[in-house]
């Protein structure tokens, strides 16, 4: 079944500007924030400004300028905050399984310290 954008969830109302957010990067196609509930020194949460709910959607229906814009974006909020030397991750919940809370697509960038692995 198609899933339908809810346009009343929180990164959208950040995107019309009804709600503030400490922005770190905007571009034509992204909007880049430091997520309200970090989970390392540097979290940021970087979104399309399109109305997409999560990775399976954007994919499937985003342009390329799009899909393009938004990975150029996570490059670039990684060098602004000094992410690329040391390193970061980067993470995107995609639906139920994944425990998606805000049905707009975001890709999390955890930096700022050892990461450890990741596994599933
Ligand atoms: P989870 O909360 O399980 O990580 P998501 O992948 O959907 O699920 O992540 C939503 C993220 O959005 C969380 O890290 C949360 O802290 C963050 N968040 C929620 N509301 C805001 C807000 N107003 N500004 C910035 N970040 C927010």
């Amino acid at each position: 079944m198609a899933k339908s954008y809810d346009d009343s969830n929180v990164f959208a109302r950040i995107l019309r500007g009804e709600i503030p957010c400490k922005k770190v990067h905007e571009t034509e196609h992204a909007l880049a924030f430091h997520d309200i509930d970090p989970q390392t020194p540097t979290h940021v949460l970087v979104i399309p400004k399109g109305a997409y709910i999560d990775m399976d959607d954007f994919t499937a229906k985003a342009s390329e300028a799009e899909i393009a814009g938004l990975f150029r974006a996570v490059g670039e909020v990684a060098r602004m905050v000094g992410a690329d030397g040391p390193g970061y991750r980067i993470l995107s919940n995609c639906g139920e399984a994944a425990h998606q809370e805000v049905p707009h697509l975001h890709i999390h960038l955890f930096a700022g310290r050892d990461l450890g692995r990741m596994i599933g």
